[in-house]
């Protein structure tokens, strides 16, 4: 008798040292962000308020990118390499053929996979002299991560978290400020932005684009500032690729191979770290499905494949992405880092290409929450409510091996644990 329990640790000497970067490998090349004609020059105010580092991984040409060792030292800090489990437990319920393995980002110091560039982006403004980082958050975890990373490398942190959220987030906003950061609910009176949007509602809920408006906004005006994206940006998904890489390992110890890749997509980073480094093989003939968990509240892969700007306020340049439209209004959700207009240049290439599929659950998130009920019960995590969707997923497709009677091997990636957010199942589950 082996157990029922499967895990695959790799040894941190055995850890990736090196991210990956899709740009020289993907079958066409991506479509560069650009200035619409009238507009103003954001190109160029862009990289003013980004790290030259992170401006320079954003169009790098080649397909490895050594990560610092300052960098691989405060990773297993945070405790990576991060294990792989087989989930037989939950196989077992589910009466499946089908073998499920499951990556466990939710073993961050902060909740969830944003860690991985959090740490990166806070080492390289220290190391260029920054005194400071600003941000915007949408469910908190975001700001929660670069709050720690800032701390950790000796800089301030200010967030702007979309307000809807930020009200009754408490525990996480002190976590925040626990980290020694300054938290303002966005839109706030801090930013011209900001100062617009409350004059016409006091009350206005906030959306993650205008969030990043107003943190372009702030680092624009503080030489000592610089700006950090959690999520879309190029840089970013390179950054968490040291999920998938590590994956990719661990799959090789075991001596298997996944047939389905599935994640929850916000904007889109713990998917593309979790499923690029897989992505060579697909365009080698590999027979890989990719598979996206979104919400119908924001099922931003389901929209249009076209130019649009990443932010409410129209600062950003724009990005060739699948999109909703940059103004578009989204019934809030319980996942509320799935809630973003758009996804990830890189990503929706792939999908434009026909490499990502993509499910949009119903926005009273029932069944989401009810698949991640059984999830904790059969193998003891707490999924993050994002997470919770590709959890979700993954039980769904399980059942569909059940149905057609298929021995498929299905990983899917955990990208944060629920502890902060018990509100959330209580309030879609009861109890
Ligand atoms: C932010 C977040 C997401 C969504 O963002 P992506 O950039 O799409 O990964 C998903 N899960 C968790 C736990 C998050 O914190």
């Amino acid at each position: 008798m082996g157990g029922d329990t499967l895990s695959v640790h790799l040894p941190p000497e055995e850890g990736p040292d090196a991210w990956y970067n899709v740009l020289p490998d993907l079958p066409e090349p991506l479509p560069p962000p650009k200035d619409d004609e009238a507009g103003q020059p954001r190109l160029k105010m862009l990289s003013q308020v980004l790290l030259k580092e992170c401006l320079r991984q954003e169009t790098a040409t080649s397909r490895w990118i050594p990560i610092p060792q300052e960098i691989l030292d405060l990773y297993r800090q945070a405790g990576r390499p991060r294990p792989l489990f087989r989930a037989r437990r939950l196989e077992r319920r589910l009466d499946t053929p089908a073998k499920l393995y499951f990556k466990s980002e939710f073993y961050s110091p902060t909740g969830s996979h944003k860690v991985n560039t959090a740490l990166a982006q806070a080492w390289y403004a220290a190391a260029a002299g920054f005194e400071r980082v600003t941000t915007e958050t949408g469910a908190g975890q975001w700001g929660t991560a670069l709050s720690y990373a800032a701390s950790l490398v000796g800089l301030k942190t200010t967030v702007y978290w979309v307000r809807a959220v930020h009200d009754w987030k408490a525990d996480r906003r002190n976590l925040m400020r626990l980290y020694g950061a300054e938290v303002h609910a966005s839109p706030s009176p801090v930013t011209e932005t900001g100062r617009q949007l409350l004059k016409e509602d006091a009350n206005h809920p906030g959306s993650l684009g205008i969030a990043v408006s107003e943190g372009l906004e702030d680092a624009r005006a503080d030489p000592k500032a610089v700006y950090c994206l959690g999520s879309v940006l190029n840089h970013v998904l390179m950054h968490q690729t040291i999920i998938g890489l590590e994956t990719k390992k661990q799959f090789e110890m075991l001596g298997e191979y996944p047939d389905v890749l599935i994640s929850c997509l916000g904007g889109g980073s713990n998917f593309g770290g979790f499923a690029l480094p897989f992505m060579p093989d697909a365009f080698h003939g590999r027979p890989i499905r990719f598979l996206a968990a979104q919400s119908e509240a924001a099922p931003n892969l389901q929209g249009e494949y076209r130019y649009d700007f990443a932010d409410h306020a129209e600062l950003t340049p724009q990005l060739k992405m699948y999109t909703l439209g940059h103004r578009k209004e989204m019934t809030p959700i319980r996942g509320d880092g799935l809630r973003y207009h758009a996804a990830a240049p890189i990503l929706s290439l792939l999908r434009h290409l026909g490499y990502i599929e993509t499910v949009a659950y119903p926005a009273d998130e029932r069944h989401v929450f009810e698949r991640a009920r059984m999830f904790v019960q059969a193998e003891g995590f707490l999924p993050a409510p994002e997470s919770a969707y590709g959890v979700a997923c993954a039980i769904d497709e399980a059942l569909k091996c059940k149905e057609k009677g298929e021995r498929k091997t299905i990983a899917f990636n955990i990208s944060g644990h629920g502890f902060m957010d018990m509100e959330a199942y209580r309030a879609v589950l009861g109890g």
